[in-house]
């Protein structure tokens, strides 16, 4: 999608600091991390949020399934693993992403 922030980072068009990447999965260093291990990990195609992701099950599956795997090679034991979903949710930028924060205590009920 022309005009959005991650489709360029994955077309690389915007730098990021990479993580993992497959044919349909990217994994990049967030820009302004929440915790030590701040990930974001996103489907290559554009997919609006998760109701638009829930159409591709199997590409949910794997997104979590990957973000696991690169908790495991970070070393952490304890994480979340969290996608916001619409304005009201904290979703600032509409193009579907997990994040995966490790490394600190997490606090509940978030802000
Ligand atoms: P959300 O509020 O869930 O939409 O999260 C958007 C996330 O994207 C925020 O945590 C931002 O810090 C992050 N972000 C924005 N621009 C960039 C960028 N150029 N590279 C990496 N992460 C970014
Ligand atoms: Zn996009």
């Amino acid at each position: 999608m022309a005009d959005c922030l991650f489709c360029k980072i994955v077309a690389g068009q915007i730098p990021s600091k990479k993580v993992f990447e497959d044919e349909r999965l990217l994994a990049f260093e967030d820009i302004n991390p929440q915790a030590p291990i701040h990930i974001l990990i996103v489907p290559k195609k554009h997919l609006v949020d998760l109701f638009d992701g829930s159409k591709d099950p199997a590409l949910m599956g794997e997104i979590i399934a990957r973000s696991a795997a690169i908790a495991k090679e970070k070393g952490l034991t304890d994480f979340r693993l969290v996608t916001n979903t619409g304005r009201e949710g904290g979703q600032a930028v509409f193009h579907l992403h997990f994040h995966l924060l490790g490394g600190r205590q997490m606090r509940w009920p978030p802000g």
